[in-house]
């Protein structure tokens, strides 16, 4: 027989057993964006490979060796997102967002990296991300950070450790480069041999290497932080005193450099000790070069992404046994004349209580059965409709969740009796 056809490495299935918790953290996050005045972007899949070639940099990671890229059946070479970022600021060109306006913009969806797969570390991942352009100043940079901060508060989430670093503007970078160049050419044997290749393409990337032995060399390595002007410190000194002010506490990492070429001043990263080498849970930074670099008008921005699976991963450690999705209530159907008369009867029931979660046994099949599966569907009451109940105008309920006998009460008065129960309150107890 020929082999069952597997999903690409790296790209998976959400199950209908895990979709709720993922429902749960998005509709979190999608409401506190909302409260902050942020609106959903939505942008396609794919793109011109150009324009990640052009945002990201042709000497990162991501352009160097994760992007999936093919030639369409026109020849043009097409590039599935590796972010959300570059597409944002495309559309925003495009659809002239940035002429004279704020943007504070949300967007949410798969991205793809060819990476080794790993726990936390997938070829199609997702992410949450949020850009607000046109503000140059630390306050809408407090903002940004204020959000992911109340993420976590909102999600049931701790231990999440922020670090923080500038990489102040291109021409303090450029001054920094140099001592840093000179500082590791000097210490050139210490170095891996990627980190060779990038001291003369990316040099600052150097900072960012996961290779442990290169911890003590980089240890010892020259500090953005002492090449700012005034203005670069002036607006890292701003933001940090905003966070003070608003209790969130963090490090200061000045090796923090991010993977991607586009960033400028603060950069930021939530990080946690339980997912292993896949620490980030939360990214982001200002890029105010970007926009005009895609050919728009100047405009600062900031933004940041946050890796869905890695924050899912977070939450089912926190919480082993999430009772999400039981349904209400499971109809026991027995009898042709039931069947019909119980489609009507659940319809009614979900008219009066728009939030209950009830399944109605399909498929016949005796008591026995359908009790069973009433049991596994993890339902708190099963309602009985048989020949007699029908006669008498009247439904079973049983408690499947403890032993409380089995009642019997009039179909009118049912809708009253599962509202006092509490289930017309939505099927999640994550809400
Ligand atoms: P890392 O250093 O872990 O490779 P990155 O710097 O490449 O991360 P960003 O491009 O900043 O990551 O993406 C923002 C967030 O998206 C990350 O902090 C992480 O939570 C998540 N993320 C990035 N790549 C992946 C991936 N391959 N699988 C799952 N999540 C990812
Ligand atoms: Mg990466």
């Amino acid at each position: 027989m020929a082999k069952n056809i597997q999903a690409i490495r790296g790209m998976h299935d959400i199950l209908p057993e895990q979709s709720g918790l993922w429902r749960f953290l998005e509709g979190r996050v999608v409401d506190v964006l909302g409260r902050y005045g942020y609106r959903e972007l939505r942008t396609p899949v794919a793109e011109p490979t150009e324009l990640f070639r052009r945002s990201i940099g042709d000497v990162t990671d991501i352009v160097e060796k994760e992007m999936y890229t093919f030639a369409d059946r026109n020849g043009d070479s097409l590039t599935l997102r590796p972010e959300g970022t570059a597409g944002c600021v495309r559309a925003g060109i495009q659809n002239g967002l940035f002429h004279n306006q704020v943007q504070r913009i949300w967007y949410a969806g798969p991205m793809f990296r060819h990476e080794r797969p790993q726990k936390g570390r997938y070829r199609q991942f997702y992410q949450i991300g949020a850009e607000a352009f046109g503000m140059e100043g630390p306050d809408i940079d407090i903002e940004i950070v204020a959000i992911t901060h109340r993420f976590w508060r909102e999600l049931g989430l701790d231990g999440l450790e922020l670090q923080i670093n500038t990489l102040g503007s291109s021409a303090e970078r450029l001054l920094y480069r140099e001592a840093l160049v000179k500082y590791l050419s000097a210490h050139r044997q210490l170095l891996d041999e990627e980190s060779r290749r990038r001291l003369d393409s990316n040099p600052l990337r150097i900072l960012d290497s996961k290779n442990p032995d290169l911890r003590e060399v980089l240890g010892q390595a020259p500090v953005l932080m002492d090449y700012l002007g005034t203005e670069s410190r002036e607006h890292f000194d701003t933001f940090r005193r905003g966070l003070d002010e608003l209790g969130i506490g963090y490090q200061i990492n000045h090796r923090l450099v991010r993977g991607l070429d586009y960033y400028s001043r603060t950069v930021f990263e939530w990080v946690t000790a339980r997912l292993g080498a896949q620490g980030t849970v939360c990214a982001g930074g200002r890029y105010d070069g970007l926009v005009e670099q895609l050919g728009g008008r100047a405009t600062p921005g900031i933004g940041f992404a946050m890796g869905v699976e890695r924050l899912i991963l977070l939450l089912e450690q926190g919480l082993p046994r999430l009772d999400m999705g039981r349904p209400d209530a499971y109809l026991v159907l027995v009898g042709d004349e039931p069947q019909r008369h119980g489609m009507i009867l659940a319809e009614t029931l979900r008219t009066a209580l728009p939030g209950l979660q009830l399944l109605t046994h399909c498929g016949g099949g005796s008591v026995k059965s359908q009790f069973k599966r009433a049991d596994r569907s993890g339902a708190r009451f099963a309602l009985i409709l048989g020949e007699e109940e029908l006669g008498r105008g009247t439904v079973g309920i049983k408690s499947l969740r403890d032993d409380t006998e089995q009642q019997e009460i009039t179909q009118a008065a049912l809708v009253e009796f599962l509202g006092k129960m509490g289930c017309n309150n939505g099927a999640f107890v994550c809400r």
